[in-house]
Parts: C-alpha cells; sequence; structure tokens
C-alpha cells in the first residue's frame, strides 16, 4: 500500500460555537478537541504522516501545546489554511508530497476511531473515493425559499455525511484542481468536490452516531459523556 496522509483541518473560526476560543482547541477531559482525532491519526498503522491545517496565528500554538506536548510524532508539517474549509483542504492538499492516499478530517470531530479508519481504507482501495457517515435517523425535509417543505426524500437513502473523506490523492487533486476555477460556494465537503468536478464515484462507508463534530455549545456537553462512557 502506498503512502497515506491524514490532513487534519483546524483552521475554521467556529462562529457558531460563541466563545473566544475556536471550538476545535476548546478542552473536554483536560484536552483540547483537536487532541482527540490527531492520537487516532497518530496511533493508526494505516496512516503515515499527518499535516495540520489551522490558522496563521494558531500555527505556533499547536505546534508547542499541542504536537510537542502530545509527541505527536507522525504531524510532519504545520500549515496555515485559508477562508472556507475548501480553501484549508487545498493547503493541506498542496503540503503532500508522494502521497498515494488522503484521509481529510475535520479537527473538531474528535471521536473518530481506528475502526472507522479501517472501513475507510477499505473503501477507498475498492472505490478511490469513499465518505464516512450515517444513514439519517431522522426524517429529512428540502427547504423551498417560502420557507415550506418542497420535498421529502426516501428516509432510507439519506444518509448524514461525517469525515473523514478519503481519496486516491490523484483524483481528489484533479478535482480541486478543476473545481478552484469555478463557483466552490455551495461546497460543503470533499466528496461534492469530486461528485461535480471528475463525476467519480463515491462511496458511503459506515461511520458511528458518536462521531459528531463538535459545533454550537451543546455538542461539548454530549462529548463530556461521550468520554466519560469510553473511559
Ligand atoms: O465550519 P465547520 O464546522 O464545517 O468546519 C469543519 C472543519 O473544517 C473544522 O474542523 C474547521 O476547523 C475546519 N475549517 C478549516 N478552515 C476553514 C473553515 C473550517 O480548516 N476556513
Amino acid at each position: 500500500m502506498g503512502k497515506c496522509t491524514a490532513i487534519v483541518l483546524a483552521a475554521g473560526k467556529g462562529r457558531r460555537m460563541n466563545t473566544e476560543v475556536q471550538k476545535q482547541f476548546l478542552e473536554i477531559k483536560g484536552h483540547p478537541v483537536i487532541y482527540y482525532s490527531l492520537k487516532c491519526f497518530q496511533e493508526s498503522p494505516l496512516v503515515d504522516e499527518i499535516i495540520l491545517v489551522t490558522g496563521k496565528e494558531s500555527i505556533s500554538y499547536c505546534q508547542k501545546e499541542i504536537i510537542d506536548k502530545y509527541s505527536l510524532s507522525k504531524v510532519k508539517k504545520v500549515t496555515a489554511g485559508g477562508k472556507e474549509r475548501y480553501d484549508s483542504v487545498y493547503e493541506g492538499l498542496l503540503a503532500c508530497t508522494d502521497t498515494q492516499y488522503v484521509m481529510i478530517h475535520d479537527g473538531a470531530r474528535p471521536f473518530v476511531t481506528q475502526e472507522i479508519l479501517e472501513r475507510g481504507m477499505e473503501g477507498v482501495l475498492k472505490h478511490k473515493a469513499c465518505v464516512i457517515g450515517m444513514p439519517s435517523k431522522d426524517t429529512v425535509k428540502l427547504a423551498g425559499e417560502d420557507g415550506c417543505i418542497l420535498d421529502t426524500p426516501d428516509r432510507r437513502s439519506v444518509w448524514t455525511i461525517q469525515t473523514p473523506q478519503i481519496f486516491e490523492y490523484s483524483l481528489i487533486k484533479k478535482a480541486y484542481d478543476i473545481m478552484r476555477l469555478a463557483d466552490m460556494s455551495s461546497v460543503t465537503d470533499d466528496a461534492m468536490v469530486v461528485e461535480r468536478a471528475v463525476s467519480h464515484k463515491v462511496a458511503l462507508v459506515q461511520g458511528s452516531y458518536q462521531n459528531i463534530k463538535i459545533t454550537t455549545p451543546e455538542d461539548l456537553l454530549i462529548a463530556e459523556v461521550f468520554l466519560k462512557n469510553s473511559l
């Protein structure tokens, strides 16, 4: 198997959290949110190196207070992200060298596990592109501009999407290169880039209902409970 790089994203401002500290650096059970996913990639035999993408102003904090402090030896680069998530992903892709597979992960998702990485790697070996997600527990509605329901997709075919999203490097880099010349404003995940730019099929792989993204204050409370149960 070729080299696999995990790109961990931590350059978001986290405006929906309403705190001074960005959500990926807030502490749960005594450690910053970002530490938990970095630890998972560090311990995975599938991952050769990690690129951490963060705000320009947070690079030295990450180096000292996270990478050095927790001896995360697989983190080979800490690079500055961009304005939108897709800008940060692109910076991460540009920072890769001789990589065959990339796992693109939201640093705000601390509950990624070794099993999820294993299922994701199986998926990428088979399909070249896969995303982690779970069947939706809720019924999902499409809203019209008038605030009324436009349509209701059959719940059996609705998944909510998580990360990591795992690709052959050449495929995702090509897709991003193409999409960067077009309007990316509606792009919220990496699968969309592949779907739109290169029309390659992206496989869905089961993650877990615990693999939540820390976005709003109540997510921190939920995270504390998950961590308490895992001890
Ligand atoms: O904003 P959202 O919750 O969708 O962010 C998902 C992940 O992408 C977070 O880990 C966040 O730090 C990262 N991100 C980034 N650069 C941005 C925006 C978000 O690295 N400009």
